[in-house]
């Protein structure tokens, strides 16, 4: 990133702030858009938070997001609060409030940072874009932490007709409620019901959305759940836990198992650094943006340890995935090959039978299938694999993508004298290779993580460069 004259600083607050992955979302978004904004995470201890608030406004940061523990203290170094994150009680992220020229002349006016709550948006948007509908529906909310206050506020917003708080101290669940209750965005409408987690048996509906917003079943405690009784999960419909890591909880399973649909929110924690991005930034992040930062922080959130090889046919995908898979003990999984097997005829007659754009088909649907499925794997592509957006997308998901790339001559003189390529079925096969990939080339390279060439056609030398990639 090019820092200069008119670079602007964003960052984080808090306690500690040494695991978070706002930087990557941020100074994700900054480079793809071409934006001079830094995020850095800054460790504020409490006795030094409003100092540290209204040194950052004086030092002209652009924006702060704010986490544990200071989102609701953080309120008392602010010039104006959002009504939801006033009524929700915590702020996350802080956009500055500029006095106008004739304030500022006459030492007037407002300045200073104003707070909004863009967990609660980022919850909203995850929901939205699921195409969950909340109106009218009855929700459980499982948990009276931080966070289940945004959700109980979201649910009032979307129209919830019945709200069950359950918590494991009921107290808590109590006080959320009475705190509601009270707001003008409350209708006298929605029914507002604590319980106690002990009596989930209470609820009286028979179907309804349930969120689990406890911090039960977090990573490394992935086992763990906060009710297991099967009675519940019967009537789940739709089911959201608000921990990410791991991306399948417990919960979620107990959901799926009975069968309902279930969402982790990792959506949420990327909507809500999109849209303070947004904020500190006046401008829309494009949705283009947002996917690839969606796949870069599920890489890291979800570490995988598969090798997945592109490139243009005959660059050694299958050769030099087989050999790397034999020499480090991995599996070995050709696409082209799994889909002959599911289709039951060569890729040759699907193309000739089918066509092109089925076949395309083909290789997104086995992306989908398999991308939750393989561990420790090779993965070798089709040459075309890449060439669809979503592909390219779902490969990243899958592991570290490497483009083994090779010249055009190199490319004629090994596949030449092999019948089965049915894109290469011409009067000049070189011609072809060209102008393929010319078209190609620069989708490669955008849907690899890493480039290796292939020129030399020495095996042990490519594999040791994957080695060093792959351990990185
Ligand atoms: P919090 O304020 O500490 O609340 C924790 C909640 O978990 C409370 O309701 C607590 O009940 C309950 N709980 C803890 N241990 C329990 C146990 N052994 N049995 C039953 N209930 C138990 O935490 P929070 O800020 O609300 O966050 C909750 C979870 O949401 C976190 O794990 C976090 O991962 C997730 N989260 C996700 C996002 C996102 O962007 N996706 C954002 C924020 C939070 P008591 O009141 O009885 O102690």
């Amino acid at each position: 990133m090019d820092i200069h004259g008119k670079s602007r600083l964003i960052g984080l607050i808090g306690n500690p702030v040494e695991h978070t992955l706002s930087p990557m979302i941020h100074n994700g978004i900054s480079e793809k858009m071409g934006i001079s904004s830094v995020y850095m995470p800054f460790k504020v201890e409490r006795e030094g938070l409003v100092k540290a608030v209204e040194g950052a406004y004086e030092l002209n940061v652009l924006g702060l997001n704010v986490t544990v523990p200071y989102k609701n203290d953080v309120m008392n170094a602010l010039v104006e609060i959002d009504d939801a994150a006033k009524h929700i009680g915590a702020v996350n992220t802080l956009v500055r409030v500029e006095p106008s020229k004739e304030e500022k002349s006459s030492s007037s006016g407002m300045h200073g940072f104003k707070g909004y709550n863009t967990d609660l948006l980022g919850l909203q948007r995850q929901i939205h874009e699921d195409g969950i509908v909340l109106k009218n529906e009855t929700v459980v909310i499982l948990g009276a932490g931080g966070v289940a206050k945004a959700v109980v506020y979201l649910c009032i917003l979307e129209g919830v007709k019945t709200i069950y708080i359950l918590n494991r101290t009921v107290e808590k669940a109590e006080r959320i409620a009475k705190d509601m209750k009270q707001l003008e965005v409350f209708s006298d409408g929605v029914k507002m019901i604590p319980l106690p987690l002990a009596d989930y048996d209470k609820i009286e509906e028979d179907a309804f959305v349930a969120f689990q917003s406890t911090s039960i079943g977090l990573s490394p405690n992935i086992e763990e759940v906060v009710l297991s009784d099967e009675a519940f999960y019967q009537k789940v419909t739709i089911g959201i836990d608000l921990i990410y890591n791991p991306a399948n909880t417990k919960f979620m399973q107990l959901v799926t198992e009975h069968g309902g649909k279930a969402y982790n929110a990792l959506k949420m924690l990327l909507y809500q650094g999109v849209i303070a991005y947004e904020l500190w930034h006046e401008q829309k992040v494009p949705d283009e943006i947002v996917e690839d930062i969606y796949i870069e922080l599920k890489k890291v959130v979800y570490p995988k340890d598969n090798l997945v090889l592109i490139g243009f046919m005959g660059s050694g995908k299958t050769t030099i995935g087989k050999e790397y898979a034999k020499r480090n003990q991995m599996n070995f999984l050709d696409t082209d090959a799994y889909i002959e097997k599911k289709a039951g005829k060569k890729i040759s007659e699907i193309f000739k039978e089918d066509g092109e754009e089925y076949f395309r088909q083909l290789e997104t649907s086995v992306l989908e299938e398999l991308k939750n499925e393989l561990n420790h794997t090779v993965v070798s592509t089709g040459g075309g694999m890449p060439l669809r957006r979503q592909n390219a997308n779902r490969l990243k998901e899958i592991g570290k993508v490497c483009y083994l790339s090779a010249a055009n001559q190199v490319i004629f003189e090994r596949i030449k004298d092999n019948k089965n390529r049915p894109l290469l079925q011409c009067d000049n096969p070189y011609e072809k290779i060209c102008k393929l990939m010319s078209e190609r080339k620069p989708i490669y390279e955008k849907a690899a993580d890493y480039c290796i060439d292939t020129n030399s056609n020495d095996i042990n030398e490519v594999c040791n460069e994957i080695k060093k990639i792959m351990e990185l």
